[in-house]
């Protein structure tokens, strides 16, 4: 057990049947950057049974926060779904990954693109005071297809505003752009075709990408990924990794089997 920690369950939200979100206790040893995931899991038959996630709280919060999906036959998610206050969970001492704002190049305006739990990541990041200083405005674009799926929409837009050390960087430089592709929502669409067809740029009122200014961050399914990247290096964008930086990021929110 020697990689991993011992934390206490603080509090579970179901978002809908397939979504929840859930706090703990935070080792105070766990060092981790805004945008990073991590193993973690259940011991299951004396064992530990991990999967990687991404730490949605930020890495000054004394507790840790998680988003995750409700897989009906996943090992981990069938259980992990039912788990209360006061359980025990086990978390990776080593978080890592590219999500983070040290691998982009210095930029004007950055895009956070994601689907589903790919927000995960993006919530850490978008309470971090010091990426609102790199940058000078910051988009963050959720899909989903249903609108109950929006985790954390409230919390984006009423309370994050108005947070008493936040609210000022938040209001001034944050546009949260949530779509929906089942149901009738103010925005609808994937995130692909609302960037090809230039709607997301209309509705923010902003220019299209541009690698000279804007910097993005994708955490979605292998096949949004896999579109993105296609669609920002048409345009002239080069990827980043922990080694190089570049004009834009990427990381899986889930591996396909
Ligand atoms: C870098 C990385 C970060 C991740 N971060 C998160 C996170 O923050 N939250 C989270 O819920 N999961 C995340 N995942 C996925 C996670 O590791 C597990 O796959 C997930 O918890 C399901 O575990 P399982 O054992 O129940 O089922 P698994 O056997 O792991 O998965 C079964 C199937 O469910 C589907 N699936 C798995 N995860 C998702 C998902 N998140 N959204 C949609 N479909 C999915 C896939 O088709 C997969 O083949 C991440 C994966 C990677 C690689």
């Amino acid at each position: 057990m020697s990689n991993f920690n011992e934390e206490q369950v603080l509090s579970v939200h179901h978002w809908t049947d397939r979504l929840f979100s859930f706090t703990t206790t935070r080792s105070q040893a766990l060092r981790f950057s805004n945008g990073h995931f991590t193993m973690i899991g259940l011991m299951v038959d004396g064992k530990p049974l991990l999967r990687a996630y991404s730490i949605a709280s930020a890495n000054y919060e004394d507790h840790l926060e998680f988003l995750s999906i409700k897989v009906e036959a996943g090992p981990l998610t069938s259980r992990l779904q039912h788990i209360k206050v006061g359980d025990t969970i086990i978390v990776g001492r080593k978080p890592t990954g590219t999500l983070l704002s040290d691998y982009l190049l210095p930029g004007r305006r950055l895009y956070m693109l994601s689907t589903g739990t790919g927000l995960a990541p993006f919530m850490s990041i978008v309470r971090d005071p010091e990426i609102y200083d790199k940058f000078d405005q910051l988009v963050l674009v959720h899909g989903v297809r249903q609108i109950d799926e929006l985790a954390y929409h409230d919390l984006l837009v009423e309370h994050l505003p108005n947070h008493e050390f936040l609210g000022d960087l938040v209001s001034s430089k944050l546009r949260y752009y949530p779509t929906v592709t089942r149901e009738t929502y103010k925005n609808t669409g994937r995130v692909t075709e609302l960037i090809e067809s230039g709607k997301l740029f209309d509705d923010l009122g902003v220019p299209p990408f541009d690698p000279a200014v804007d910097r993005v961050m994708i955490c979605g399914s292998a096949e949004m990924l896999r579109d993105l990247k296609h669609i920002l290096e048409a345009r002239g964008f080069k990827e980043g990794n922990t080694t190089s930086p570049g004009d834009f990021v990427i990381e899986r929110a889930f591996a396909e089997k």
